[in-house]
């Protein structure tokens, strides 16, 4: 697998700091399952961290141990070997913090068809103004509306491959994008694409046919 797309210094700072969302950490974990090169950008920042820590004054304790244990069972993988393996068997392809989340194979879900060539699968009930956490199941050959976003947006991609402004996304590839980026991605892959996506808001289409479609596309 040749990775191209990698995570941002600033999403690995936050990913080291604890400060992910559970959806985010999903992705961020996902990409770190199949890229060398991320996983000891993110152990930097995690003994960078660490030294801080070390360094610090004494300070008033503002998080208690609850919360502590709480943030360390959300955590991905490598932190609940024993209860993933258990919870969700081994998915060709899938890494195991996305399969975890499972309940069947990806062909086996219960994909909800959103518009013509594009499917969906949602990991969670939020409602969309606070963002999505879902897969996209995509035809070849389908455009999706041009959009931008108000924060960050991470897209992992499973299956498949797609192209827009930014370049071309293969399997492995994370798509982390702010705000400014303004894009319309084109499934190219002869297969169908699957994407994870995870935002914290919803996204921003430019033309008319995406405002109208938006309600029902979910992101
Ligand atoms: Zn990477």
């Amino acid at each position: 697998m040749t990775v191209s797309h990698h995570l941002t210094d600033i999403t690995i700072q936050d990913y080291a700091a604890g400060t992910l969302s559970m959806p985010m950490e999903t992705l961020v974990a996902c990409h770190l399952t199949v890229c060398s090169q991320c996983r000891r950008r993110a152990e930097v920042a995690d003994s960078i961290g660490g030294n801080l820590f070390d360094q610090a004054e004494p300070a008033t304790v503002t998080v208690s141990a609850a919360d502590l244990l709480a943030r360390a069972a959300m955590a991905p993988d490598h932190a609940a070997p024993q209860t993933a393996s258990v919870a969700s068997p081994a998915q060709p392809g899938v890494p195991r913090p996305l399969s975890r989340l499972l309940p069947t194979g990806l062909e086996e879900l219960d994909w909800r068809r959103i518009a013509p060539g594009i499917k969906r699968f949602n990991l969670s009930d939020q409602h969309r103004k606070y963002g999505a956490f879902q897969l996209l199941h995509l035809d070849p050959g389908v455009t999706l509306s041009a959009h931008s976003h108000n924060d960050r947006e991470l897209t992992y991609l499973v299956q498949g491959s797609y192209s827009d402004e930014v370049g071309k996304f293969q399997v492995g590839d994370i798509a982390d994008l702010d705000g400014h980026h303004h894009h319309q991605p084109v499934i190219d892959s002869e297969e169908p694409c699957i994407a994870l996506i995870a935002t914290h808001s919803p996204v921003r289409y430019s033309g008319f046919v995406g405002k109208i479609m938006q309600p029902f596309v979910g992101i």
